[in-house]
């Protein structure tokens, strides 16, 4: 049998896929008819395909790729652990230098006394471990009926059975039986879509006291945490009102719940901090680390967990870990990702020079007669597709139909921007330069323009 190569026709690398690869999140009937678009390298924020055809990548893969394509360190970072110490666990009594390295450098860079990591390969299974963690820790504590998990409605923690049933995904809930007992869902922080006749203020504080009801409603003595993303990302780049996370944080200090940030896509520089914790003034006691920590380049993530947390769990001898916590590969080009980045001052780049001037293109893009709202913080973008923005209204079509006409027209003149029903966003890398966030708004321009027509 010949190799399979990117040399290979198009066509028939689709038809081999099709025919043995099952993929994520996707109908594979209708998609192996029409054959996956084949994606043979990468570099900067630019893709190729097997067709030679260039595509700017403003998803960062899946949020993931922070500091771009094809940066030799870190396959060398990879390459010099690979030889070194491929593998090793850190289970039964033993430790390595790149889960010591990296666990030390992630205390000093995250904020608060958030001073310890747990590993693990990915943010589904880091939010695994959050629920087991928070659980052990108020058992611990002497409170074991303190273990309700308080989330909400769609918002995007994971895959596996726990983080998905902490996700509040109604159409993933329906697949698998979730979810999982003691996980309770409250209403998202959407002003667009759900705010009313209120301000985005008065909707934002609305909002986060649903958290303080479901509290009384149970009792605290039965909520272990809450868990939110900064900025659900998932859900559709839904960015809370100012008014939201101060008043989920009084409540959670109020009664004693632990703050869980799910910082899996809003880590590492995305918001103009090197967390949106910082951007939103959020004090969380664990976080939730993932993607942007390797920026893609290599599977891990973690949960960081503050002093007091970590003491409590110290204690106990929790039945909880993956063969691949800290694989030392995986923690070596993280290592290397994370120098990057302050080496060559992402994060100030994203404040200072992309995060304005793509603010500046974005918040334009509502002079077209289809966008409703358009949102921005730091490099993390969304637009709300409308027939009339006057009254926000929705289209006559099924959800998303009109998100998924766009998001194709977008494909196919090259620029990979995603929709979330009929929200369509964008997460660039954080190195996007000048030029290429104008070429970025060219072909976005372009493909909405095309869009309307097509919809008409
Ligand atoms: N949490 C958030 C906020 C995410 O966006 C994601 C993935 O998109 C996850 C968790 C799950 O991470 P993973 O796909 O690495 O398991």
């Amino acid at each position: 049998m010949s190799a399979i190569t990117n040399h290979m026709p198009t066509e028939e690398l689709q038809r081999l896929d099709a025919a043995h690869h099952m993929h994520p999140f996707t109908a594979n009937g209708p998609l192996s008819k029409k054959g996956a678009r084949v994606i043979t390298r990468a570099k900067g924020v630019y893709l190729t395909d097997s067709d030679g055809e260039q595509i700017l990548d403003a998803m960062s893969g899946l949020w993931c790729v922070n500091i771009g394509y094809g940066r030799d360190e870190l396959a060398e970072a990879a390459a010099r652990q690979m030889k070194e110490l491929p593998y090793y666990n850190t289970f039964f009594q033993t430790t390595h230098v790149p889960a010591i390295a990296l666990a030390d450098k992630l205390a000093q860079l995250a904020p608060g006394d958030l001073n310890h990591v747990f590993f693990a390969a990915g943010g589904s299974e880091a939010n695994d471990t959050n629920i087991r963690m928070v659980r052990t820790y108020w058992a611990a504590k002497g409170k074991p009926d303190k273990k309700v998990i308080i989330s909400r409605k769609n918002a995007y923690h994971g895959s596996s059975m726990g983080s998905a049933s902490l996700g509040g995904m109604g159409y993933m809930h329906a697949q698998g039986g979730l979810p999982i007992p003691d996980i309770h869902h409250i209403n998202q922080p959407n002003w667009w879509a759900e705010g009313g006749d209120m301000t985005p203020e008065e909707f934002g504080l609305a909002r986060a006291r649903e958290l303080e009801e479901a509290i009384l409603e149970m009792g605290e003595d039965r909520v272990a945490a809450f868990i939110g993303e900064p900025i659900q990302g998932a859900g559709g780049v839904i960015i809370p009102p100012e008014t939201y996370w101060p008043e989920i944080q009084r409540i959670c200090d109020k009664y004693e719940i632990l703050l869980i940030a799910d910082e899996v896509i809003t880590g590492f520089g995305r918001t103009g901090n090197l967390f949106g914790s910082q951007t939103f003034g959020i004090r969380p006691d664990i976080m939730t680390i993932a993607k942007g920590l390797s920026s893609g380049y290599a599977p891990i993530g973690g949960s960081i967990v503050s002093d007091e947390v970590a003491a409590v769990m110290a204690e106990v001898e929790f039945s909880h870990g993956y063969t691949y916590s800290g694989h030392p590969v995986a923690a070596a080009v993280a290592l290397e990702n994370l120098r990057l980045i302050e080496e060559e001052k992402m994060v100030e780049h994203v404040r200072d020079t992309a995060a304005p001037l793509v603010r500046e293109h974005w918040l334009k893009l509502t002079e077209h007669e289809m966008v409703g709202e358009a949102v921005i913080t730091g490099l993390m973008a969304s637009i709300a597709l409308t027939p009339d923005k006057s009254t926000r209204a929705k289209f006559a079509s099924d959800p998303g139909t009109v998100g998924s006409i766009c998001r194709d027209i977008c494909f196919s003149n090259n620029v990979i921007m995603r929709h979330i029903g009929d929200r369509l966003v964008i997460a660039p890398p954080i190195t996007i330069t000048p030029p290429d966030i104008e070429e970025m708004f060219t072909r976005i321009n372009r493909s909405l323009e095309q869009a309307a027509s097509a919809i008409k």
